[in-house]
């Protein structure tokens, strides 16, 4: 038995419902229930929010949230090997979990919370970068979470809380850091999971800001940093070619030199050179 819950550990779990991980579905489970629940209690006031899991697994960090107090937890999992066990779950947190078996990037969980709502993921890594993007950029803002607690390759964790001039600096870092506050707040070794994966992990918390930094308009800054960063060793008078008419007027107006490499250029210009892309 395991020392958070009343419920068999992870590894009876698997084995009992079978679940060898699967690499096309980025499975690699965490199976240290006291992990989980470390992970749970960086997600902020969980008694008075609604969690949205994606990718539960076998369920251990969806365990460590539900005991560490979650009001709810909403869980998408798309593979249907386990859903029993996470009924076991559900049925031991009776009225607080409830499971979707479906595609995370189709389902829309918005009908089954209530506000305030917090996303907490150990995220397949296939999908990790896009949930984060479309998480960071829908067209108004506040959005319907107020933090992000999501484990990533420590690799995609820096590029989320990289700073201008670093190798890690680009559209991950300026769309997070545009409209959240992004930190790193735990790194995990490959031997925390099975099967351990190639590379150690890290835990990224976002909490969303009430508004941008900067005024821009998402989809703008979006298209603006993605071309930047695509050659990001060139010019951004040529990264940028095709951007705007007009486009070294544009980067001068934006206080961006038409001779800077994108990996220079902070925030507050790039918001600044999407408005002026804009009008
Ligand atoms: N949360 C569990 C843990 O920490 O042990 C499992 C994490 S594992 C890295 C990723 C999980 O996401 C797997 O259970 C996998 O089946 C699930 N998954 C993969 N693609 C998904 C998708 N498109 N939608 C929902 N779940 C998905």
């Amino acid at each position: 038995m395991s020392r958070i819950d009343n419920l068999p550990s992870l590894s009876e779990v698997i084995k009992a419902h079978e679940l060898s991980a699967r690499k096309a579905l980025g499975q690699n489970f965490l199976l240290d229930l006291n992990l989980t629940a470390k992970i749970a209690r960086q997600v902020g006031d969980l008694a008075g929010s609604d969690v949205l899991e994606i990718g539960p697994g076998p369920g251990g960090l969806t365990r460590g949230l539900l005991s560490e107090g979650a009001r709810k937890v909403l869980a998408i999992e798309k593979d249907p090997r386990c859903i029993p066990a996470l009924d076991e779950i559900a049925a031991a947190y009776e009225g607080r979990l409830q499971v979707i078996e479906g595609d995370a990037l189709q389902v829309d969980p918005l009908q089954h919370l209530t506000q305030p709502i917090r996303v907490a993921a150990n995220l397949p890594y296939n999908i990790g970068t896009e949930l984060l993007v479309r998480w960071l950029t829908p067209q108004d803002w506040p959005p319907f979470w107020e933090s992000l607690t999501l484990m990533f390759q420590r690799e995609v964790a820096e590029r989320i809380v990289a700073k201008p001039g670093s190798k890690a600096y680009g559209r991950l870092a300026l769309l997070a850091q545009w409209r959240a506050d992004a930190q790193i707040v735990l790194t995990l070794p490959p031997e925390a999971f099975s099967p351990p994966p190639k590379v150690h992990s890290a835990v990224v918390h976002l909490t969303a800001l009430k508004e941008p930094r900067y005024e821009a308009d998402a989809k703008v800054l979006e298209r603006v940093v993605a071309k930047a960063f695509n050659q990001r060793r060139k010019m951004l008078r040529a990264a940028l070619k095709g951007l705007a008419p007009d486009l070294e007027d544009r980067l001068i107006a934006s206080g961006i030199k038409p001779t800077d490499r994108a990996e220079v250029v902070g925030l507050e210009q790039f918001c600044a050179l999407a408005r002026n892309v804009a009008s």
